[in-house]
């Protein structure tokens, strides 16, 4: 298991994280993982982990403006550190995705991007990296 750090740049925004998932499987070659998954978890309430297009950057534009309509920062929300949005927008996307792995390389789709999604920065992230053998 390995943790990475990220600082990330804006109040809410998607960071391209597929190579780290890739350098994570190239540090630990000598291990032998072949057939699996890697596992990116977050361990934060307003940080989460996706897999989606990275081809067009529209794409994410376009996501981060839908969730921010979908769960409108003023709604009228009780938590007093007032970011209970980012909080709901966390659990909507999911604090860990598994990555597929094939003969030790990674098997995303063609036009798939592994992101770690800011809802409440810009600050200090960090990120969990571990294998997960499938046999
Ligand atoms: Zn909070």
């Amino acid at each position: 298991m390995e943790f990475k750090s990220y600082s990330t740049h804006a109040h809410c925004e998607m960071l391209d994280i597929t190579g780290d998932v890739s350098a994570f499987l190239t540090a630990n070659a000598d291990k032998g993982w072949k057939d699996g998954f890697v596992c990116v978890y977050s361990p934060h309430t307003t940080c989460a982990v996706t897999i989606n297009e990275g081809y067009d950057p529209d794409v994410r534009t376009d996501m981060l403006a839908f969730f921010s309509k979908l769960v409108p920062a003023n709604w009228g929300f009780r938590h007093a550190e007032g970011n209970s949005d980012a909080h709901i927008k966390t659990s909507l996307m999911g604090a860990s995705c598994l990555v597929p792995v094939e003969n030790g390389r990674l098997a995303l789709g063609q036009w798939q991007t592994v992101y770690l999604c800011e809802f409440d920065g810009p600050r200090m992230r960090r990120l969990c990296f571990s294998f997960v053998r499938a046999e």
